[in-house]
């Protein structure tokens, strides 16, 4: 995993406050704000602090970071009642991945269907 903030990262700069977000959680490794161009009533993102590009950028070493992720996803899921959401990563550019910070997406407030 590599730690180096990138400049012309959209979430580094989220991150480093120089771009406003809709927060819904912090602590000193991780961040969750609400996606720009929600999906769902709910659309979180969860993103490490430090810039990791993708999911294949996480070492053996990471798994605690990986797992903070997750962990933030259900207590944003808990804060807003959600009885069913869903937890997704794209990875690369064929997974969907446009913004290359890895990030958790928590949908939710709605019927989850199928997986496009
Ligand atoms: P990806 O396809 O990379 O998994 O998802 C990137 C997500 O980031 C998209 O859902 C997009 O709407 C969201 N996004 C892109 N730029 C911004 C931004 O500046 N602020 C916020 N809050 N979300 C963003
Ligand atoms: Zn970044």
């Amino acid at each position: 995993m590599t730690d180096a903030g990138k400049s012309d990262c959209i979430f580094c700069r989220i991150v480093a406050g120089e771009l406003g977000c809709d927060k819904l959680y912090e602590d000193d490794d991780v961040l969750a704000f609400r996606d720009i161009n929600p999906k769902a009533p709910l659309h979180g993102l969860v993103i490490p602090k430090c810039h990791v590009a993708t999911l294949d950028d996480f070492e053996d070493g990471d798994g605690g970071l990986l797992g903070r992720l997750m962990l933030v996803a259900k207590g944003i899921a808990a804060e807003n009642e959600l009885e069913g959401y869903r937890v997704a990563m794209n990875v690369n550019s064929l997974g969907g991945q446009i913004v290359f910070h890895a990030h958790l997406h928590i949908l939710g407030g709605r019927q989850m269907k199928g997986m496009g």
